[in-house]
């Protein structure tokens, strides 16, 4: 069973509104079982819409459409409709004293244009609209060419209306709901999406179920989970299973799921160890700072951090010596030691890297940034090399460091675990 939603409107076709219809109807049929082929956004024209029509009804068991049912004289879908299955807009008795009553409660006279909202193809159905005047239309049509029937529901283009009409309305109409497809994520850092893959191995191939595919967002990498099941249980306990595998591939390399970022599993750790951190930022522009603020309860774990971008600042501020240069080991790890000391935090985390990536810095070698962790006992300096997308590179050096204390409290709790190579 397969669909295609057909998103009508001169708005969409024109780059001035972007088509979320199609995207959210997508994600309701992905629930049902129901795969989707095609998208198709067409304009308000009559002739587009039947040709675009004819050929969604040829390839597709459902048609979805969205868009153009309004009372204006380019609202088009019930005349592309009714020329499709070859039939006469016919006036529907009861959806005419509906929209009469709308205008009524509202204390205003029918516009006559409105009338046209009542008219539908022959043979079709209406689908009540509870919350505007553009009721739907159910139609179903032979397939051109086979034996098969094509559902289509067309739904009015206004997103609030749209939803509760297609959860009231289309989806009791659908068949399906017997194969449900759940969905589940796992974020894990410190890897690329090529080593991701390598190490999870078949666990990736395509067409197992669940299926997992992986996607990364400033080097933070997601691995999407699949299920299809005929229950909840089903695939809960694929998901499980899928979780679990991929754990013990990836090892400590996993820090989160769902909406997990790694500021939140690091708050999380602090919290539950009863312990603070602070941050020392030159060339980050604060995003440690404003993630780790951003997080629910921040404040029992971080305890604040300073922006210092210049020579000035690190010196006036943290009052370091800076003899190696800013962009070095040595002044990481004094910006770590300071700040810790300011703050009074059990641990401080510091990076340092030029704040905008200038090609002398790049020619020849990847440019380089450097993290530093404090704690009681002194502090510990990493280098990082910063090839790749000069976009994220403050992310990532950000992320990086955020990344060195989660790893350093999974290893005085005994939990970092070595992933297993194959
Ligand atoms: P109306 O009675 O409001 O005219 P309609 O069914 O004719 O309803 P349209 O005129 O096509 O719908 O669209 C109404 C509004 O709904 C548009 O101005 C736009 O803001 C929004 N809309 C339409 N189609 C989409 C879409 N595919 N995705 C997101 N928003 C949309
Ligand atoms: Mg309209």
């Amino acid at each position: 069973m397969h669909a295609e939603i057909v998103a009508i409107g001169s708005e969409l076709t024109s780059g001035q509104k972007l088509d979320t219809n199609s995207q959210w109807l997508s994600l309701q049929l992905a629930d049902l079982g129901i795969a989707v082929r095609y998208h198709t956004t067409v304009a308000d024209d009559l002739a587009a819409n039947v040709e675009v029509l004819r050929a969604a009804v040829t390839r597709a068991d459902v048609v979805l459409i969205t868009g153009g049912l309004g009372p204006t004289l380019d609202d088009l879908t019930r005349d592309a409709l009714a020329e499709l299955a070859g039939v006469p807009l016919v006036c529907d008795e009861a959806s005419l004293a509906f929209v009469e009553t709308f205008f009524q409660h509202r204390g205003r006279e029918m516009p006559e244009r409105n009338r046209v909202q009542a008219m539908f193809p022959e043979g079709s159905e209406p689908l009540p609209n509870p919350v505007g005047t553009a009721p739907g239309i159910w139609m179903t049509l032979p397939s051109p060419g086979s034996e098969r029937t094509c559902l289509i529901a067309a739904l009015p283009g206004v997103p609030s209306e749209m939803y509760r009409m297609f959860r009231e309305q289309v989806r009791p109409r659908l068949p399906g709901g017997k194969l449900l497809i759940r969905r589940a994520r796992i974020n894990c850092f410190g890897l690329g999406e090529s080593g991701v893959e390598e190490l999870l191995g078949e666990l990736t191939a395509r067409g197992r179920d669940p299926e997992i595919g992986i996607t990364a967002h400033e080097a933070t990498i997601t691995m999407r989970i699949v299920a299809h099941g005929v229950s909840e249980e089903e695939c809960r306990q694929k998901i499980a299973e899928a979780r679990t595998e991929i754990g013990r591939k990836l090892g400590h390399y996993v820090f989160g799921e769902e909406d997990d970022e790694l500021e939140t599993a690091l708050i999380r750790m602090l919290t539950a160890e009863g312990q603070t951190l602070a941050t020392a930022e030159s060339g980050t522009g604060g995003l440690m700072a404003q993630w780790l603020t951003a997080v629910e309860g921040f404040e029992k774990a971080y305890l604040g951090g300073v922006v210092v971008p210049t020579d000035a600042a690190r010196e006036g501020i943290l009052q370091i010596d800076e003899t190696d240069g800013a962009v070095s080991a040595t002044t990481a790890a004094a910006m770590a030691v300071a700040c810790r000391e300011r703050f009074g935090s059990d641990y401080a985390l510091a990076v340092t890297q030029y704040p905008a990536i200038n090609p002398e810095h790049v020619m020849g070698n990847a440019p380089f940034a450097y993290l530093a962790l404090a704690d009681q006992q002194g502090a510990e300096a990493q280098q990082i090399s910063l090839g790749g997308n000069p976009a994220i590179l403050r992310s990532r050096t950000a992320k990086a460091a955020l990344n060195l204390l989660r790893l350093r409290l999974l290893q005085s709790c005994g939990e970092a675990q070595a992933p297993t190579r194959r």
